[in-house]
């Protein structure tokens, strides 16, 4: 008897957990049905031929800003998750800052939820706030299924009274007792406030306001005090902890050495610590400008070298847009130009480009980074993250041998800037399922533009 799937992905190289096998993928009811040779197909099963192409799991984006409430110019759901499905990304988590008003209490989800319903091109789920004055509003968040809750050490940028604030000690050793009693977890921004402040004004005092004096007003020891303190109040408040954007590996290695010790606590970096570097920075001007900083070749080496040694546990784009004004305006220094990388469209490409092709990681590794380990981090395992069956079709087709260049035109953002522009990449993302659904295909851009799903964990549980 023939299957009746709706979808069949035929011949593709299929990047499964440790090894990649040329296996057919037969799909139904949004599901992943059946990984085998030459699946039986009837007349009205769709085929799609991968021949010489890889089948990934779509990435699972754990760090995005869109704007929305309010900011819907910088970056909205609509904009920002076409980039992301013409990427190869098919989940991802948005942040609660740099929309208005933060989300930082259940009124403020309520908004950031409708402003992604019916305009979100792939799946997403939804971070809460920890910030000076909302530990009462942690529980209702976390009913209200919030993936887990951000908070900054250093400050974060942005104006007015309504800012997403960074955390004092107190509200973050209280914030974590609370969000361990609650079974969350909790992504934090780990720089010392004190040293990037008091060495950015000291920069900006003396003049010094360029793209290195911008890199070594936040140095790697701001990086590590605040990865340490927060280790610290982990081990004392038994808060499962994630650090975000790590960018040094003395870092990564301070932070698996807790794991060894029986700590919950995981870390990510970025493509653009492992693909730029503090030169580029200075090449590129603000389009290249974030926090922590790019660093120099010698670290970015290093973080290569622990990210093979598997001590990095996910990867993820923190895609942070603006008005392209916002860092070209005549006038501003580094310091004064909005903070932050537009690159979330990149991130698979830019990672297979320099981990497999350049520098000739297995693809299983890469993958599991961005995909596997991020989906297990944060309880979306038995839906996302693998090609397995019973879990959902989120697939991408990776095309190794069709070498492009970036251009600004390519790019789905509502602003078309990002580093990487002008950039040789060595492979492409030639279509995008989730769910089922083809979402993207080259040829065509984004063809399903609203049909993600926001998925809500419950108290700590996995989203089934
Ligand atoms: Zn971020």
């Amino acid at each position: 008897m023939k299957e009746s799937y709706e979808l069949v992905i035929r011949n593709g190289d299929v990047v499964l957990p440790g090894e990649v096998l040329k296996l057919d993928i037969g799909i139904k009811g949004g599901k992943i049905a059946a990984l085998g040779e030459d699946l039986s197909v009837s007349g009205d099963t769709r085929v799609i031929d991968a021949q010489g192409q890889y089948v990934l799991p779509g990435m699972v984006d754990m760090h995005v800003h869109f704007n929305e409430p309010a900011l819907g110019h910088w970056e909205g759901f609509r904009s920002g998750s076409a980039a992301l499905a013409a990427g190869g990304c098919t989940c991802y988590a948005d942040m609660p800052l740099n929309g208005n008003p933060p989300t930082v209490n259940k009124a403020a989800l309520q908004l950031k939820a409708e402003a992604a319903a019916g305009n979100s091109a792939v799946d997403y789920v939804l971070w809460g706030g920890l910030v000076p004055g909302n530990l009462e509003d942690l529980e209702e968040l976390a009913a209200a299924g919030v993936t887990g809750f951000k908070a900054f050490i250093s400050n974060p940028g942005g104006e007015g009274e309504g800012r997403f604030r960074e955390v004092d000690d107190d509200t973050l050793y209280q914030g974590m007792k609370r969000i361990a009693a609650l079974g969350g977890i909790l992504a934090l921004h780990a720089e010392s406030e004190e040293m990037t402040s008091a060495l950015a004004a000291d920069a900006v005092r003396s003049g010094k306001t360029g793209a290195h004096d911008f890199a070594a007003s936040r140095p790697p020891e701001a990086e590590l005090e605040a990865v340490a303190r927060a280790l610290l109040y982990s081990e004392r408040t038994g808060c499962r902890l994630h650090f975000v954007h790590i960018s040094t590996a003395a870092a990564i290695e301070m932070i698996h050495a807790a794991r060894l010790r029986g700590l919950d606590v995981t870390a990510e970096t970025c493509p653009h610590y492992l693909v730029l570097e503090e030169k580029d920075m200075e090449a590129l001007g603000p389009v290249a400008k974030c926090a922590p900083p790019l660093r120099s070749s010698e670290e970015r080496e290093k973080l290569w070298k622990v990210l093979a040694e598997g001590k990095i546990d996910l990867i993820a784009s923190d895609h942070s847009p603006c008005p392209t004004e916002l860092k070209t305006a005549t006038g501003l220094t580094f310091f004064e130009a909005w903070g932050g990388i537009s690159g979330a469209q990149s991130s698979l490409e830019l990672m297979f480009h320099e981990g497999v092709q350049v520098r000739g990681l297995p693809v299983t590794q890469i993958s599991a980074l961005l995909s596997e380990r991020p989906a297990r981090r944060f309880g979306l395992e038995q839906r996302k993250g693998s090609i397995r069956q019973g879990l959902d079709a989120d697939l991408v087709l990776l095309d190794p041998q069709a070498s492009y260049t970036l251009a600004a035109e390519d790019l789905f953002y509502r602003h078309q800037h990002s580093p990487y522009t002008g950039m040789n990449l060595s492979c492409k993302v030639t279509a995008t399922i989730c769910r089922g659904t083809v979402v993207y295909t080259a040829e065509a851009g984004v063809i399903a533009a609203g049909g993600g799903e926001w998925l809500r964990s419950s108290e700590g549980q996995p989203v089934l």
